[in-house]
């Protein structure tokens, strides 16, 4: 199975490549870390990243997946 973002294998378990993958795992703390100080929807979460211009490429192309795929 490929990567949805770039095509790549998949790396072990996951639904992505192993960059996109750990691009994904660190979205996901980082939203935990957010929700201690804030009330915000994962949706939401996920637009703020995109429109961030710190977010790192890989991070915001999982990030523009996921907002798609729901
Ligand atoms: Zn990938």
């Amino acid at each position: 199975m490929k990567c949805p973002i770039c095509g790549l294998n998949k790396y072990e378990e996951s639904d992505y490549c192993e960059n996109h993958q750990s691009a994904y795992l660190n979205l996901k703390e980082r939203y935990d870390d957010w929700k201690k100080s804030m009330n915000i929807s994962w949706r939401e979460y996920l637009k703020k990243i995109i429109e961030n211009e710190n977010t790192g490429e890989w991070v915001r192309e999982v990030a523009i997946q996921l907002l798609d795929e729901n």
